[in-house]
């Protein structure tokens, strides 16, 4: 039973990830996790995500993937791009590092099998994937089974997110008891704003209207006893 297996969750500091930080304590025994160092703009992530894995009381490390920023350009990695020219036409948004999921899941399964871990958790969702390919469920399914053949193990990629949508993330993470520590300690801004962040970018308006969306809800009221 799952219960009683080790995990380890890509963790990267944002919201989603951060709340399946979160999921995996409640539901494993034992949870790992790890960060990926690729060139951020914002180094500051990677130490956020430190902070908040000490807070969880789970083991962390960070990898350092920064080959992939010389792979192509974009805009979390080249300061030449500004954050906020992002297409409104259905294009891939200027944050894509093409198959970035790929890399990370690849390599946290290499990391896992050293540990003896089959279990591994992402935050990616399709319904918020925003035109990145590789948040789709039907990408890692396929990955899952390749990562299978590749090692002859048995590994089982866990998306607690995938068919959620941001308020639905936020009611997640009042489940858990993390509401507050998600809304004040992660960072999902484009701009490097921690919290609530800068407020217009476009990660910062997906996720605050997710929020506003929470607090509007029926849910929220039942778990707050708010009229
Ligand atoms: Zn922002």
């Amino acid at each position: 039973m799952m219960n009683k297996e080790a995990v380890l969750v890509v963790f990267s500091g944002g919201q989603d990830s951060t709340t399946c930080l979160f999921w995996a304590k409640k539901n494993f025994k034992k949870v790992y996790a790890l960060s990926f160092l690729y060139g951020q703009k914002h180094r500051k992530e990677v130490e956020l995500a430190r902070d908040i894995a000490k807070e969880a009381e789970v083991e962390f490390e960070i990898m350092d993937v920064s080959f992939i920023a010389h792979l192509g350009k974009n805009s979390l990695t080249d300061t030449s791009i500004e954050m906020d020219q992002v297409k409104p036409d259905g294009s891939f948004p200027n944050t894509f590092v093409p198959g970035r999921n790929l890399f990370f899941l690849s390599i946290a399964a290499v990391y896992a099998r050293e540990k003896g871990i089959n279990h591994i958790v992402t935050g990616v969702s399709q319904t918020d994937f925003s035109g990145y390919p590789d948040c789709r469920d039907a990408f890692i399914k396929s990955l899952n089974v390749t990562l299978n053949l590749a090692m002859d193990e048995q590994f089982v990629i866990h998306t607690p997110l995938m068919w959620i949508d941001k308020a639905e993330t936020w009611a997640l993470a009042d489940e858990l008891g993390v509401l507050e520590l998600v809304r004040n300690k992660t960072l999902t801004c484009y701009n490097g704003v921690m919290g609530d962040g800068c407020g217009h970018c476009p990660a910062c308006r997906l996720r605050g209207e997710g929020l506003k969306k929470y607090f509007a809800s029926d849910i929220y009221r039942l778990r707050h006893n708010n009229k």
